[in-house]
């Protein structure tokens, strides 16, 4: 059996070829958002994260971290963020909050997921991506190559 990473993810099965209109690089507020309104435009996408689950750069920080802006500016798009408006969230708050976001709105993640290339063909405007965690499988990083191909 394959050894789980840093990122407690263990190699995974090729994912792919698959043809989308857009591709997302990481599950924190920034990819999250970017889910969110491509979700709302009817758009094919997928959201591909190293890390296990949704959170950004959270779960990384120490228990003690809070965010330096209050709830009440700290919302993501169409999910108003918990508790009283003047509070101060703090790190689990912030990773439940994300995990959550993504789970209301069935935005696609990938966890596990991590990128290693991006390319861009300039005649047919195709992006290749490689995702791994691949690296402890034979072979298998070669058969993610070119696994995903982002048109538009
Ligand atoms: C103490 C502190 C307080 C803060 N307070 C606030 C605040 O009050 N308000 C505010 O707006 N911001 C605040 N910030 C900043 C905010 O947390 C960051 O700006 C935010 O995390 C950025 O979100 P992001 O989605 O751009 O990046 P990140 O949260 O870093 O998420 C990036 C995601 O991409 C994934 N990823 C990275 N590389 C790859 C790859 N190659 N392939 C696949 N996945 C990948 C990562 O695993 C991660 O999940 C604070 C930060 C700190 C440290």
């Amino acid at each position: 059996m394959a050894a789980a990473d840093a990122t407690g993810c263990t190699a995974s099965p090729r994912i792919g070829p698959t043809v989308l209109d857009a591709l997302v690089v990481g599950a924190g507020q920034a990819g999250l958002a970017a889910g969110y309104h491509l979700k709302r435009a009817g758009l094919s996408f997928e959201i591909l994260e190293a890390r296990g689950e949704p959170g950004g750069s959270w779960p990384g920080y120490y228990n003690s971290l809070k965010l330096f802006s209050p709830a009440r500016y700290s919302s993501l798009p169409g999910m108003p963020f918990p508790g009283s408006p003047d509070h101060y969230p703090a790190r689990d708050e912030v990773v439940g909050y994300l995990r959550g976001y993504a789970e209301a709105f069935g935005l696609p993640v990938l966890g596990c997921k991590r990128v290693l290339r991006a390319e861009r063909d300039a005649g047919r405007g195709v992006m290749d991506l490689s995702s791994a965690t691949f690296d402890d499988a034979v072979g298998a990083k070669a058969a993610a190559e070119k696994a995903f191909h982002a048109l538009r």
